[in-house]
């Protein structure tokens, strides 16, 4: 409890400013200070969300698509062992398909901004396009 300077009323323990006078309280002695968070605002770093794969997956997608290297990288293992067996297996006949559909998921990326990106593909775990 702390009592306003100005008008003596009491106040609860963090108020900043007195109820009844809205006078200044001034800091809390002694007491609990809260942390000041300046400089946290609401700005995300979606490079370290992730973000950061987007250049490097869409680059392997567009060129090694067909062996799915862009999903292992995004870490969609299954995507990419379905891409690349899919190439192997039919004697690279189908691996022209996979590449195709690698050119795609490469551009896809890139043309996503950073936010999208994370959000798409690392927190939403979309396996395909
Ligand atoms: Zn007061």
């Amino acid at each position: 409890m702390r009592y306003c300077t100005k008008c003596g009323a009491q106040n609860d323990d963090l108020a900043q400013f007195c109820s009844t006078c809205q006078g200044a309280l001034g800091p809390v002695s002694g007491g609990y200070q809260p942390m000041q968070s300046v400089n946290q605002g609401p700005m995300i770093d979606w490079k370290t969300q992730g973000a950061d794969k987007k250049l490097v997956a869409g680059i392997c997608g567009i060129l090694l698509g067909g062996f799915g290297v862009h999903k292992f990288i995004l870490g969609y293992q299954t995507e990419g062992v379905i891409m690349l067996l899919v190439s192997l297996l039919s004697c690279g006949m189908l691996a022209i398909v996979m590449q195709v559909i690698g050119i795609v998921e490469g551009i896809t990326y890139l043309t996503k901004s950073d936010e999208e990106f994370v959000r798409t593909y690392v927190e939403g775990r979309k396996g395909w396009f």
